[in-house]
């Protein structure tokens, strides 16, 4: 049977587990808070202090991302307008460098994209653009065969 972690269900655990976070020992946080010294150092050892706090944080940490494909779409989009100049110059080798950039980004958007899926909203809207500028890319480079294919092949 799974025993009930004090520290956890103690009224003052916002002060225990700010204590645990500073370092404090665990004899004096026990002392402090009636507890035993045994069940700090349980509390401790089953992460309980650091579960909560990923919990707290998640909000944060949707914010966060939220505000990192704000960026993406930012670079995103003067990427795509380096590659759409570099087509119309027909400079090769810009357009590869671009595309190379936008790849990169793409795999960062995908990997922000699988932390975001508990998310509610954002999702999808970051889901249609990401359709809509894939989309884009594979039109831009469609002049250069390999960059095509390179891309296409990342994107799938
Ligand atoms: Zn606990």
């Amino acid at each position: 049977m799974p025993r009930v972690c004090t520290l956890c269900s103690h009224p003052k655990r916002n002060e225990i587990d700010k204590a645990l976070l500073n370092d404090e020992p665990n004899q004096r946080i026990a002392t402090a808070y009636k507890v035993t010294e045994s069940a700090v150092r349980r509390h401790k050892a089953a992460r309980h202090v650091a579960l909560r706090m990923v919990k707290a944080q998640e909000r944060e940490d949707v914010r966060h991302a939220i505000d990192v494909v704000m960026q993406l779409k930012a670079i995103n989009g003067a990427t795509l307008a380096v590659l759409k100049e570099a087509r119309d110059d027909k400079n090769g080798d810009l357009a590869l460098k671009a595309v190379d950039r936008i790849q990169r980004q793409l795999e960062l958007q995908s990997k922000l994209l699988g932390e975001l899926n508990d998310g509610t909203t954002i999702n999808i809207t970051v889901s249609t653009e990401w359709l809509e500028l894939r989309a884009l890319i594979v039109q831009a480079i469609s002049p250069y065969p390999e960059a095509r294919e390179a891309v296409v092949k990342a994107l799938n």
